[in-house]
């Protein structure tokens, strides 16, 4: 069976719901008829059409003329620079709002309506506090040269006078944790086995010995399975230890997640996750942050644990450069303020652990030979041991005087890192306290020498185990203590990537490694969005509707609850980073996939319910799908039809082009009101060769040459497919690895503004090779350009010759730009990838990597587990009101043509094909949304929370902060702003706000905050959570 695709513009209004598309014969005559048509189809033909096969045109002449693929995206980025210039970028305004299909088009103004007021965030000034650091001036002040510190190797020598403790003692609190990856050399099951279970078991009796024991823990995806497998008499004895304060939880997020490659939907949601379980099943709110082991730390997380009202948080892996100045400042310990906070009210308690590891050996002080010697796990005769050679010595009378003056040596110099007299010294280690002679070891040999500590008052020095809260308890008592004005704490702004643990071994790789599962990622975010906002208003509507009818409530959320799971287990650090073992890839794999299939039927059941025009009407029948979201839809025979149903899960109208996938070319598709829609029949392409009747190619061969793919062999053989159209046109280029495609689409909308970019990889057969995809411009951007952070922030970057080339990568979550004083060139991105620019106007973003050997961070294998991997990009070229002596700011925001963009490339219409054996029901449109949400405000979430007595749910917000200085001419848009402001009678349509509540970002507290029942109002950047009932 010959498959086509069928690609069509849609205009989905508010959230959800055109119902359209029946498919006919006679596809041609539409066309012949559209083109010829005197009402619309010329002046579509005339206006955006003419540019396009100008630039095709062009680009074909080009491409032949000069024999140099490197000209086709260079081409279109000039092409649409030019046309920016003279005006002719946008679409012909108005051209389609006269024409045959009056209820699907809405004419975008020629000016986007925003409030001026709304320009002013972006419009300020960076102003660093007086006792501020920021992390790009520290990059600036930097030599990272690298030289040997003595036995803290990457730091100094660290010297005291004995006296300095006389007047105020030295305050240690031992923090024993056990680091619970869930995946990484073995699955989470298998972990869960073999360790976790055992760990948490072994705590329950170990801490109930002694009640001045006490342990951390931080995820609940372990805590939460080994929950289920435990008697209430257990859950009993757990419940008085946190009570007691002998165990507490830190973070309480699903995973402790990787912090790069993550957005922050996936983020909040694993936390929400998290904090849901521990609300209903232990009742505990955390305090504090704890993440020792993700590679470099975006504020974007300090952020979220501040809105999830939490106070305090822990980091470890930053580069020991960066470290070693921190250190030699005094600012370990400082308030993590947002760059684009004016204001003190993102600022964060954190602690930036000083030395190389969380182990023990790098955590009691700066010499790891002796912080070795009190790990007692690595006792003489057991399975560890110290790689410096000397063993511990079990603490006994004779030895407990020399021993705690060697420790004691070791945490005085620790404090002298840090501005107050308050020391915190973790104690633990991968997979530790296992077994319950661990526990004894450590526990009894520390309580010995801290026995003797405190009975010593000469060595003014009190010493205890403690929970991280009960440190930063501490630690604010003495930094805040008026007393101690001197002792106030900096403020830092910035992020800590590129993370390097030794020499120049930065941690960049993990920013691209596995692409293939970055995207399956992203991919499992828009479906869990999309399902859960269809199943949230499908729930309130058949609430309001009073009868059931058998809607599988209870199933779906069972389906629901496991994908966020599935989600937040993914998050985890050496999940979405690449970092595991292949069989624990496979493992994350499955279930990111079984996850997508079980949100489409989330959203097919969600959205049969409310697009059924007669409720009475509607029954479940889980053998026989009303809707189905099968990759072909298929047409039985000639003159018969199909309805597909587009769901439109942005909260903005959208005109966006729809492929759908049918058995026949010869197809029409019409409205629900049987009104054409413009549509384009194309072939789909089994390989690079497979004829088609809509397309042809170009072949090229003969010259070796380079392509801005950086393959380092000659490239034999290129093939170069055109496909023109009315809805589309796009070039696709295949050469041995790589098949690129270059896609315009002639549409009136935010689709129709940017070029498209899809490369699929292929780098199976190679050895050691990473393949990127390079952007040449000639923007004079010197050495800066911007990344995302978590899809959330904009950090401006720059590129630095004292730096290798693999410091010089950055995380792009979901999008990079270039800029200088007239243009910006801005790549979207639907997954994370690695990128840099390592030359004024050029973009380079790795799209794959292949590893034959092992790096020597404990993995122990390469990654050859390559697949075929598709990346999606648009590339935006915007004009920018030029300012003159720009100074470098830590400060920089995407336009709302950027957000949107971005947006709508991260969650496309969705289309759903009513069953052929549905019959003759009617269906109707489902707007829930009274009008589009403001530009800037994007619904994160509307989360259904259970609930025994009624169910409500999270409904998530998000101000974006935009830039003003581009233009904001013909983008496209539908929507305007509200200077952050929206009125709650008039949110949902059909559908009342039976209440709603200001609350924490995962619901554990209330807030208080400009937003009132009738009144939601946003600062710019502000996410926050609602709960709200529906009904
Ligand atoms: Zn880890």
């Amino acid at each position: 069976m010959m498959k086509l695709s069928r690609q069509f513009t849609v205009f989905g209004s508010a959230i959800f719901c055109v119902v359209v598309f029946s498919l006919y014969l006679m596809l041609d005559h539409l066309q012949l008829d559209h083109t010829k048509s005197p009402n619309g189809g010329d002046r579509l033909q005339n206006g955006q059409l003419s540019i396009l096969q100008d630039k095709i045109d062009r680009l074909e002449r080009l491409l032949a003329e000069n024999n140099e693929i490197i000209a086709n995206i260079r081409d279109s980025v000039i092409n649409l620079k030019e046309s920016v210039k003279d005006g002719r970028g946008g679409p012909d305004s108005g051209n389609m709002s006269q024409g045959p299909y009056p209820d699907l088009l809405v004419s975008p103004p020629l000016v986007l309506p925003i409030d001026s007021q709304d320009c002013q965030f972006a419009a300020r000034q960076f102003s660093k506090p007086a006792d501020g650091v920021q992390l790009l001036d520290v990059y600036d002040l930097l030599t990272f040269d690298n030289p040997d510190g003595g036995v803290w190797k990457q730091g100094f020598d660290i010297t005291y006078q004995e006296n300095e403790w006389d007047s105020e003692p030295l305050q240690v609190y031992l923090v024993p944790h056990s680091h619970n990856d869930p995946g990484w050399l073995k699955t989470f099951d298998d972990y869960y086995r073999d360790q976790t279970q055992h760990i948490l078991n072994n705590m329950v009796v170990k801490l109930n010995e002694d009640s001045r024991r006490k342990m951390i823990w931080s995820e609940i995806s372990y805590f939460a399975k080994w929950w289920d497998n435990i008697d209430n008499q257990k859950r009993d004895a757990v419940k008085s230890l946190v009570e007691r304060g002998q165990l507490e939880i830190t973070t309480g997020g699903w995973v402790m997640p990787d912090e790069a490659n993550s957005h922050y939907f996936a983020l909040i949601d694993q936390l929400l996750e998290g904090h849901q379980w521990l609300e209903k099943n232990l009742g505990v709110k955390p305090q504090t942050g704890w993440a020792v082991d993700p590679f470099g730390h975006s504020p974007t997380q300090a952020y979220l644990l501040k809105q999830a009202g939490l106070a305090n948080m822990l980091i470890q892996r930053v580069h020991y450069s960066i470290k070693k100045h921190f250190a030699s400042q005094k600012t370990l310990e400082f308030f993590w303020r947002q760059n684009w906070d004016p204001a003190s009210s993102t600022d964060m308690l954190c602690h930036m652990m000083p030395f190389y590891s969380y182990d023990v050996p790098h955590t009691c002080g700066p010499d790891p030979k002796v912080c070795c010697q009190f790990d007692f796990k690595r006792l003489p005769g057991g399975r560890v041991s110290c790689p410096w050679r000397i063993p511990p010595q079990p603490i006994t009378d004779v030895n407990v005087q020399q021993r705690v003056q060697m420790l004691l040596d070791q945490y005085r110099k620790k404090s002298k890192l840090f501005r107050t007299k308050v020391l915190m010294v973790p104690l633990g280690d991968d997979f530790r306290y296992t077994e319950a002679l661990e526990w004894d070891q450590q526990f009894q040999n520390y309580q010995k020498l801290f026995d003797y500590m405190n009975s010593h008052p000469e060595l003014h020095v009190k010493a205890q185990f403690g929970t991280i809260s009960d440190y930063f308890g501490a630690l604010r008592k003495s930094a805040m203590d008026p007393g101690h004005a001197s002792l106030s704490l900096p403020v830092v702004s910035g992020d800590f990537f590129t993370y390097a643990d030794r020499d120049d071994h930065y941690w960049s790789g993990y920013f691209t490694s596995r692409p293939f599962y970055k995207r399956l990622d992203r991919i499992l975010e828009s479906h869990l969005r999309g399902a859960e906002i269809l199943f949230s208003l499908a729930l309130a509507n058949i609430q309001r509707a009073g009868k059931p009818n058998g809607f599988p409530s209870v199933e779906s959320y069972r389906l629901l609850t496991e994908a966020r799971r599935n989600l937040g287990l993914f998050q985890h650090h050496d999940a979405i980073a690449g970092t595991g073992k292949e069989l624990v890839v496979i493992d994350y794999g499955t279930r990111l996939f079984h996850s997508i299939l079980n949100l489409k039927q989330v959203m097919v059941n969600s959205a049969h319910w409310l697009i059924l025009k007669d409720k009475n009407a509607y029954s479940h029948n889980p053998s026989k799908a009303f809707l189905q979201m099968f990759k072909t839809f298929v047409l039985p025979k000639c003159f018969s039809s199909r309805s597909v149903v587009i769901y439109n899960p942005t909260e903005q109208d959208r005109m966006s082009v729809v492929t759908v996938y049918v058995n026949t070319p010869h197809v029409r598709v019409d409205t629900s009101h049987s009104h054409p829609i413009p549509a384009q029949v194309s072939a789909v392409w089994d390989d690079a060769t497979t004829a088609s009747t809509e397309a042809f190619q170009v072949r090229l061969s003969g010259n070796c040459f380079i392509y801005y793919f950086l393959i380092s062999q000659c490239v034999t053989e290129v093939m170069i497919r055109v496909t023109k159209g009315s809805v589309f046109s796009e070039i696709t280029t295949t050469f041995d690895h790589v098949t690129h495609t270059l896609r315009l689409y002639n549409v009136q909308g935010v689709d129709g503004q940017a070029v498209e970019i899809c490369n699929s990889v292929d780098i199976r057969g190679e050895f050691n090779r990473e393949i990127a995809m390079r952007l040449t411009s000639d923007l004079d951007s010197k050495d800066r350009f911007f990344t995302d952070l978590n899809g959330f922030q904009i950090q401006p970057r720059r590129t630095m010759a004292k730096l290798p080339l693999q410091a010089n990568f950055y995380p792009m979550t979901s999008m990079a730009y270039l800029q200088d004083s007239g243009t910006r060139m801005t790549l979207l991105s639907a997954q994370s990838l690695g990128s840099a620019s390592l030359k004024s106007g050029q973009l380079e973003v790795i799209m794959d990597r292949r590893l034959n050997q092992d790096d020597n961070r404990g993995l122990g294998q390469g990654v050859l587990d390559n697949k075929v991997t598709s990346n999606s990009f648009r590339l935006l070229l915007e004009k920018r009101a030029k300012t003159d002596n720009e100074k470098p700011s830590p400060l920089s925001y995407p336009s709302m043509l950027s957000h949107v963009s971005s947006l709508y490339l991260n969650h496309p219409l969705i289309p759903m094909a009513v069953s052929t054996e549905a019959g003759s029901l009617s269906l109707t449109r489902f707007s829930p949304l009274a009008s589009s949400l403001p530009c800037d405000i994007h619904m994160v979430n509307l989360r259904t929370i259970q609930s025994k007595v009624r169910d409500e749910a999270a409904l998530i917000l998000h101000r974006k902060g935009f830039d003003c200085a581009l233009s904001n001419r013909n983008t496209g848009l539908l929507c305007a702003t509200t200077q952050g402001k929206i009125r709650t009678e008039k949110l949902f349509s059909n559908l009342r706000l039976g209440s709603i509540a200001a609350v924490s970002l995962t619901l554990m507290h209330q807030t208080e905050g400009g937003s009132s029942q009738e009144e939601i109002s946003l600062k710019p950047m502000e996410i926050s959570t609602f709960r709200v009932q529906l009904t």
